[in-house]
């Protein structure tokens, strides 16, 4: 028989949040990472490895899918280091279990086809990997070209005859050498055992940045400010000054444009209003320009992982006419949001006289963006 160790224990640093809880197919990361397994006879019993502060809520996430947590799956604690988890999942092996196949829980892509080219090759003494051609061009941190075809990328699950696997992991245990994978650390401690590759699946990436997650987000954000006259002869209008002779009424800048953008990303990513953020109480953000203020959301998205895809902006005012400062008012988002110009949207248009903004008192704005 065949026990399944899926390691769940990482800590998602380059993704900003747990990534296993992340929704995925049919629930979230880690249920897909462990569901194919599910599906074949051989699998008698699964090891989720996990952080201690986790094991409570995996066991609750495996059993609302339906999963067998009773007597096939079972959530025990990880360790400080990939190695470590696997270590102690060893304790939890079954009697009948032959043979080990070893995933990351990062690769919900895992396919019923792939775990039984994997196991299809397990014998008594070989040791079986995974593994992908290299697609890009490679090079040496000296920039010096390498061969990409003398290279293969490793993947999960490699699989490993019970006894190896376990008297390699006793091995390790004196040492506590870092791998980042079970084949290396096997093929150093057992470097007499057969070790065989099988074609892996491309598909079958490893989730590592919020971006390998397709998920679009979308945000709407408002604003509108009244205006008044001005000695300055400028007038801030999406991060750029404008020459004009009033200027909005405002604890910062007041530059509206700017405020329904930066409302728009915060509402896409679940974060509360610029005026949550900048209250207007704060001396600090007294005539601020609304591009610094602009800089630290954009430094709040990138910590958490978030990319921008688009932003589009809707201006609305009677004076000044804008659509001469536009293509400058991008190359300004382009620098301070990091973003391609192509992906900046900005349109302008007059309130035909009507109300406040009718009447060249107000300057309204609208934005949207899309993030994943
Ligand atoms: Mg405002």
């Amino acid at each position: 028989m065949i026990n399944v160790i899926i390691c769940a224990a990482g800590l998602s640093n380059r993704f900003g949040s747990n990534k296993l809880l992340e929704k995925y197919g049919k629930s979230v990361i880690l249920t897909e990472s462990i569901r194919p397994f599910l599906e074949i006879d051989e699998v008698e019993k699964i090891i989720v490895t996990a952080n201690e502060d986790d094991i409570k809520l995996y066991e609750k996430i495996i059993r609302k899918n339906g999963f067998p947590i009773e007597y096939r799956i079972v959530v025990c604690k990880g360790g400080e280091t990939r190695s470590e988890s696997v270590y102690n999942a060893l304790d939890y092996l079954t009697d009948n279990a032959n043979y080990v196949l070893i995933h990351d829980a990062a690769r919900p892509n895992i396919s019923v086809e792939l775990i039984k080219r994997v196991a299809n090759e397990l014998r008594e003494n070989v040791c079986v990997l995974p593994v992908i051609d290299v697609p890009n061009t490679l090079y040496t941190k000296n920039l010096e070209l390498r061969d990409r075809n003398e290279f293969f990328q490793a993947q999960t699950p490699q699989g490993f005859p019970r006894q190896l696997l376990c008297d390699a992991y006793d091995d390790w245990f004196e040492d506590k050498t870092t791998y980042t994978d079970d084949f290396s650390l096997v093929q150093h401690y057992r470097r007499y055992a057969t070790f065989k590759y099988v074609q892996g699946d491309p598909t079958n990436v490893k989730i590592t940045f919020r971006g390998d997650v397709k998920k679009n987000l979308s945000g709407i954000g408002y604003d509108i400010h009244t205006l008044e006259k001005s000695d300055t002869e400028f007038m801030p209008i999406c991060g750029l000054q404008v020459p004009y002779d009033k200027k909005p009424k405002a604890h910062s800048d007041g530059d509206a444009p700017l405020h329904a953008l930066m409302d728009a990303i915060l509402s896409a990513i679940g974060e509360p209003d610029i005026g949550h953020l900048f209250p207007t109480y704060d001396d600090k953000y007294k005539d601020i320009s609304s591009l610094i203020l602009l800089d630290s959301v954009m430094d709040l998205v990138k910590k958490r992982g978030f990319v921008i895809n688009n932003v589009s902006i809707a201006i609305i005012l009677e004076k000044p006419r804008i659509s001469p400062y536009i293509d400058e008012m991008k190359d300004i988002l382009s620098a301070h949001m990091g973003l391609d110009k192509n992906s900046i949207g900005i349109t302008s248009t007059t309130n035909e006289g009507s109300g406040l903004v009718g009447s060249g008192d107000a300057i309204a704005a609208l934005a949207t963006v899309s993030i994943y």
